[in-house]
């Protein structure tokens, strides 16, 4: 069998969904195709807005209402007038409204209720396009990957039980062999208790390496809006140049930096089964994308760039200007954890210990106000981390551009630092 995984940009209007669907009816063999998919455009933004909490009421009825119009058009225009599209639409919607309803008042648990509400995103959008396939004569079957994906209950980064995700697919596989397309969400799994789990954020990859990993497939394709993997994001970079072999473990490094071509994830389990795993443009389908396998070096070799943007650095210092020693580092590190922050880059000094995270609002304010219990804390905002792989100095000083530089970390291969954003 072989899983193809289609992002969020891959079905961000009716017409990508065509395209999405072009591909697949290109593509389908004897077996079935599995087929992971995300929530539509940048939908799961705009649920993380819609978590209690999050936002005020007004902007929430705002959003709620911009959410059902963006799903309903793209339904409308792919089936016109179709009673059971809207009515699967109805259905997560309400889902959602009851959630969001019930988990009110309750905005300390901001984990589990992020997912049970962001979660509706991949629902949705993989709700509209069974019907679309199956409209167009693809035999498709819709499976919920909350009773595939069996996670712990560890909120927002759910850890994959194996054992029982492995048994929940043996169980189902007989069931798929009537049909063209198996499909499912990505980025969600669920909890013995019946919760909802979520991966991390841009986790539709890695669903679709434990749905490989599982099922024994010959290959994953990611079908991406760029060609391949880039040595470089082309929003920040002009002249990139596609990336044709990756070995694992150098996918593996360039994920744990951020590489936003493939979840961190992603890799172990089909490195695990030898499975290959390419990644391909859905805008020129036909040509060979980039492809992370059993390679022994990267080709072509070439320095590569990671940028990781909204990035703060806080500093950490003892009230009692003790040095920070492990016990210190045990409450930081038991608060980050409890909150479910990952840390991108640290630092420790006799004095003070430094953490660069992902800038949330709302993660940051409770870090900040457990901290202050035990520590004084400083912070600075607006900030850059650029991780690049195989680095010279030239190409470490124009990416720097005379930026101040607030930490900076190298080891043999890799370079990195943090600078204010470009203004
Ligand atoms: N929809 C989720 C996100 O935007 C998961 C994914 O796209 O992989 O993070
Ligand atoms: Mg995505």
């Amino acid at each position: 069998m072989k899983v193809y995984k289609f992002g969020g940009a891959s079905v961000n209007s009716a017409d990508a969904v065509r395209n999405m669907a072009d591909i697949v009816r290109k593509h389908m063999e004897s077996e079935p195709l599995v087929v992971v998919v995300s929530a539509m455009g940048k939908t799961t933004n705009l649920l993380e807005r819609l978590v209690p909490g999050a936002s005020a009421k007004g902007e929430s009825e705002a959003l709620r209402e911009q959410l059902e119009k963006y799903h309903r058009d793209i339904a409308n225009n792919l089936i016109p007038n179709n009673e059971a599209v809207q009515q699967v639409i109805s259905r997560w919607l309400a889902s959602m409204d009851h959630t969001i309803e019930r988990l009110q008042g309750s905005a300390d648990r901001y984990n589990y209720n992020y997912d049970q509400v962001v979660c509706h995103g991949e629902l949705l959008s993989t709700s509209i396009i069974s019907h679309y396939l199956n409209h167009m004569g693809i035999r498709t079957k819709w499976v919920d990957a909350r009773e595939i994906v069996s996670t712990d209950n560890h909120f927002r980064e759910g850890k994959v039980n194996w054992e029982k995700t492995q048994c929940n697919v043996d169980a189902l596989v007989a069931d798929f062999m009537d049909f063209d397309v198996i499909l499912t969400q990505g980025f969600i799994g669920g909890t013995a208790d019946g919760s909802t789990t979520t991966l991390g954020r841009e986790g539709s990859d890695y669903s679709a390496s434990i749905l490989a990993y599982c099922l024994n497939a010959e290959n994953i394709t990611i079908w991406k809006d760029v060609p391949g993997f880039l040595n470089a994001d082309p929003k920040y970079f002009k002249d990139t140049v596609k990336i044709q072999q990756i070995p694992y473990n150098e996918a593996i490094e360039l994920a744990y930096y951020g590489a936003s071509v493939i979840h961190p994830k992603t890799v172990k389990p089909i490195q695990n089964k030898g499975i290959t795993l390419f990644i391909r443009s859905f805008i020129t389908s036909d040509c060979e994308g980039s492809s992370i396998g059993d390679y022994r070096t990267i080709l072509p070799e070439t320095p590569l760039y990671i940028f990781k943007n909204n990035q703060i650095l806080i500093s950490i210092f003892p009230k009692d200007f003790s040095f920070i020693a492990e016990d210190n580092l045990q409450i930081i590190f038991g608060i980050l954890s409890e909150l479910g922050i990952r840390v991108n880059m640290m630092q420790n000094s006799a004095l003070s210990f430094s953490i660069c995270i992902d800038n949330n609002a709302q993660l940051t304010s409770m870090l900040v106000d457990r901290l202050q219990r035990s520590f004084h804390v400083r912070y600075n905002e607006n900030l850059q981390l650029v991780t690049i792989r195989y680095y010279n100095q030239a190409v470490i000083d124009s990416i720097v551009a005379g930026r101040p530089i607030l930490l900076e970390q190298r080891s043999r291969s890799t370079e990195q630092l943090i600078v204010p954003t470009k203004g």
